[in-house]
């Protein structure tokens, strides 16, 4: 089965033909925010027209909550949808079965069928601008009542993190957290500059780095006692950066053997909601 696939993000839209793990062909468009979704959906019908006769499903990834058909906001500052958009219904006129949901989900199925936690129960985590996640349980990736399972970026830290930090783990550990922290030294610089500046032998980069580093681990803990996966799968900008699972590992070191948890590297980078939603699309084909 080929599907047409779809990942809309707050900062980029990806449309690629994709047959099992293989993405065939691929367009990556910046996410306009001002446009709104039915000017990303655009970007979706244009590839549905020029790919005509070479997909038979379809499926979208997308940042935030789909709740039944409907796709809604989480986090507004991320992508805002403004209110409830009937995602399903405004795409059913490009073929008869088409799947919706959150990218995280999406990518926690790619990391179950193919990736780094083939065939096993795991939880996914995306740590990027925002955090994300998805949660993969006896087989069955979980959507939840309104679509909400997953998104490990609300919940908050408050009395497992020693600092005493009541943020939410989006705002107190993410590249927008790290951000955040730099522009309060008065430095206009990105996540990625602080990774850049700590591998140049910057102290006060690492502790931040250290920190979200911390607060993730505390996080894996948690899902642990919650869930207890077979595997942690981690990805994301700020997840794949160089050292960054090593630090929520060395984080975790203290944890009773009897309670160890595996954590592993997403197989995909940024096609894991692309390749998840179009195995979701293909299956619910079948
Ligand atoms: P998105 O948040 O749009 O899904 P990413 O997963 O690429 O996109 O995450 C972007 C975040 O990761 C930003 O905070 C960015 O500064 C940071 N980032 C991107 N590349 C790197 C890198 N090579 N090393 C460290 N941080 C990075």
């Amino acid at each position: 089965v080929t599907a047409l696939a779809a990942d809309i993000g707050g900062t980029k839209i990806r449309v690629s033909l994709v047959r099992g793990e293989e993405e065939l062909d691929t367009r990556l468009l910046p996410t306009e925010q001002e446009i709104g979704p039915e000017g990303w959906l655009q970007h979706i019908r244009q590839a549905a027209q020029d790919w005509a006769g070479r997909f038979e499903c379809l499926g979208v990834a997308v940042t935030g909550q789909i709740d039944g058909t409907m796709w809604k906001s989480v986090n507004p500052q991320v992508l805002s949808v403004g209110g409830a958009f009937p995602l399903v219904s405004a795409l059913s006129e490009i073929c008869d079965h088409v799947i919706a949901r959150n990218d995280a989900q999406a990518a926690a199925w790619a990391e179950h069928i193919y990736g780094a936690g083939k065939g096993l129960d795991l939880v996914y985590l995306t740590i990027s601008t925002g955090l994300g996640g998805g949660i993969v349980c006896n087989g069955k990736l979980l959507r939840g009542h309104r679509g909400l399972a997953g998104h490990f970026g609300q919940i908050s830290p408050a009395l497992a993190d020693i600092n005493g930090s009541d943020e939410p783990f989006e705002k107190s550990a993410t590249g927008r957290w790290m951000a955040h922290e730099a522009a309060k030294q008065g430095l206009d610089i990105s996540a990625k500059d602080i990774f850049e500046n700590m591998v140049a032998g910057d102290a006060w980069s690492r502790q931040i780095i250290v920190t979200s580093a911390r607060r993730v681990a505390n996080l894996c803990r948690d899902i642990q006692y919650t869930l207890d996966p077979e595997v942690i799968v981690i990805g994301g900008g700020i997840g794949l950066a160089t050292g960054y699972i090593d630090d929520v590992q060395n984080a975790l070191l203290s944890t009773d053997p009897s309670q160890a948890m595996t954590i592993r590297t997403s197989a995909f980078k940024d096609r894991a909601g692309i390749v998840g939603i179009a195995a979701l699309a293909a299956q619910s084909h079948l």
